[in-house]
């Protein structure tokens, strides 16, 4: 995209407020933070990458940074694993947060003596309310919440009880710090929020230092405070939470408070977006990990083939906004092809193998026809394909007893190879069955490279692959994970809509040599069939593995149209 058209783009809201807060003098130095904040109880979804796209993004456009920030307060289900994937697939979308790498569990010491501090105030209070009565006592949309009985303790007395909390004196779920602000407030996030909870698990990076943690809601915007956040951006479902942020920010009568924004989460039709739901795929099979290549997950995707330029596109085409919507995963794909077209090197494959015997073609003769990287770059390498007596074509380019309009192979009809020759077919040979086994065809020499003298022209084209300078491959057919557009919509059980042709695996497909040489990584076309690429985790050079990334076409739209269906 040239400079001018980037200029031209409209600023969203976000950029709108950063830009009035610089022309304000509202950032400290003029330099603006924002941050991605991650919860590692789960790898990122597609979801994240909408997130990470506008906290980097926006560092980037005004010069500032981003930080990372590991929001780990839940022992229970945070994991290495995560924090380490995490980090991968932020990397791999292209985006750095330098030296400013930082864990919620950094801020553990200070974020006890804030509490500690509160106390003091009079501003907090230990409460013995068990879970359920803290949700009796706490009202609802309607109804203001009631004061707990704890609500009026001594400091003395609330500063021994969160020691002793802290001490692990006391077991799970029998005390709370909490904050007093107005058990009446109209926002339920205001009726003396948890700051703090007892739990003994053992934490992935201070272990098993502390048995109380604190809260979100608490442990959030004191985060962004320290860390000198000036926009603290994140989803509409924080907007509630925004007088609570704004409480624990003025606590220390911070000179610039970070103030919170929220945008409308991305959802994608097909997709579940949700690690917990995520999890539970994973945990019981329906999939073969958090990175199987069907998975809405950053490691998925990268796994089925999709591109850093593809995800960062389809998120800016989706654009930011106040309003939830649902993205149609079309235009996800769009995307992907878009960018493929551009970097995928063309080959040809045959999945579903006829064998060809090219009768007046010498036994034992190979010619190499050279072929065309990608016609789409200018700067296209190109690669030799060989050819030989016999061939392999796909089931579906010859039939026997042709239906009207079939103008692909059939006895007495002639088509061109690409890249090769013309050739017409005589004969079929056939099992004891009946099924065909081989076409035998004739080749007209003058073909060779797709024309004749006579220019006389042919219909149909095929892709081809010699049956002897031939790389045998496994071929995973991937296609959507669910079937309804928002899964679980008709029964409310998302398992229901669950795609049983999500995997097609072809255990042996013929791809020209060309491909032995390709890695993880590459982005591949073969030709007529879709874009492809190398798997990641199963393929080895003894038994090369292919995930189709997505076909060539959007067939499922065409048909939507077709059939009259939004
Ligand atoms: P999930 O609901 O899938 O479990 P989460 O919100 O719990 O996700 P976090 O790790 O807390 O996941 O999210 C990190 C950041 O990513 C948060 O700022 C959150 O607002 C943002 N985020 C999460 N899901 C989406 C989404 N679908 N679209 C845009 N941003 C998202
Ligand atoms: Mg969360």
């Amino acid at each position: 995209m040239s400079e001018e058209i980037k200029e031209a783009k409209p600023l969203n809201f976000l950029e709108k407020i950063i830009e009035d807060d610089l022309a304000s003098n509202r950032v400290p130095n003029g330099e603006i933070v924002t941050r991605f904040p991650p919860e590692p109880n789960g790898y990122l979804h597609i979801g994240h990458i909408k997130s990470i796209c506008i906290n980097f993004g926006l560092a980037e456009k005004y010069k500032g940074r981003c930080h990372l920030r590991l929001d780990d307060t839940n022992p229970a289900k945070e994991d290495m694993e995560y924090i380490n994937s995490i980090k991968d697939d932020i990397k791999w979308l292209g985006f750095d947060w330098g030296n400013y790498e930082y864990y919620a569990s950094d801020y553990y010491d200070q974020l006890y003596e804030i509490a500690l501090d509160l106390i003091r105030k009079g501003k907090a209070y230990v409460d013995s309310l068990t879970p359920e009565q803290m949700k009796e006592y706490r009202g609802t949309l309607t109804e203001p919440g009631k004061n707990s009985p704890d609500r009026d303790r001594s400091i003395e007395e609330n500063m021994d009880l969160f020691l002793r909390m802290k001490n692990g004196e006391f077991p799970e779920g029998t005390y709370t710090l909490r904050a007093k602000i107005d058990m009446a407030s109209p926002n339920i996030n205001m009726r003396d929020p948890a700051l703090y909870r007892i739990k003994y698990a053992e934490h992935p990076r201070t272990g098993n230092k502390w048995c109380i943690y604190p809260m979100y809601d608490f442990t959030h915007p004191i985060s962004d405070a320290i860390e000198g956040i000036t926009h603290s951006i994140c989803t509409l479902e924080f907007e509630d939470h925004r007088p609570a942020y704004d409480w624990a920010t003025e606590i220390d009568n911070i000179e610039h408070a970070p103030h919170q924004y929220e945008f409308a989460r991305l959802n994608i039709s097909h997709c579940l977006m949700s690690k917990r739901r995520l999890l539970y795929l994973v945990n019981n099979n329906f999939v073969s990990g958090w990175d199987d290549p069907r998975m809405p997950t950053v490691s998925g995707i990268r796994r089925r083939g999709y591109s850093p330029e593809a995800m960062k596109d389809f998120v800016s085409r989706v654009g930011v906004a106040k309003v939830e919507g649902m993205v149609d995963y079309s235009l996800m794909e769009f995307c992907v092809r878009e960018d493929l077209n551009k970097k995928a090197k063309r080959l040809m494959a045959v999945l579903d193998p006829l064998k060809i015997i090219i009768d007046n073609y010498p036994e034992g003769q190979v010619e190499y026809f050279e072929a065309e990287d990608n016609p789409e770059d200018e700067n296209s390498g190109k690669h030799k394909v060989a050819f030989t007596r016999e061939l392999y074509i796909e089931k579906e380019d010859f039939m026997e007893e042709p239906v009207k309009g079939y103008h692909r192979l059939y006895p007495g009809n002639e088509i061109r190879l690409k890249h090769a020759y013309y050739i017409t077919a005589n004969s079929v040979e056939k099992d004891a069955d009946g099924n065909i086994v081989a076409v035998h065809c004739t080749y007209d020499p003058e073909s060779k490279g797709g024309s004749t003298p006579d220019g006389r022209k042919v219909r149909g084209t095929s892709h081809w692959v010699s049956a002897e300078h031939v790389l045998e491959a496994e071929v995973r057919q991937y296609d959507k994970l669910f079937k309804a557009e928002v899964p679980g919509s008709t029964t409310g059980n998302y398992l229901d809509d669950l795609n049983p042709e999500s995997l097609v695996i072809l255990p042996k497909a013929y791809i020209e040599l060309e491909a032995a040489n390709a890695k993880p990584g590459d982005y591949l076309q073969f030709i007529r069939n879709g874009y492809y690429c190398v798997d990641s985790k199963d393929s080895t050079e003894d038994h090369m593995v292919f995930n189709r990334t997505c076909t060539l076409k959007d067939s499922w739209s065409k048909m939507k149209a077709k059939m009259g269906i939004k």
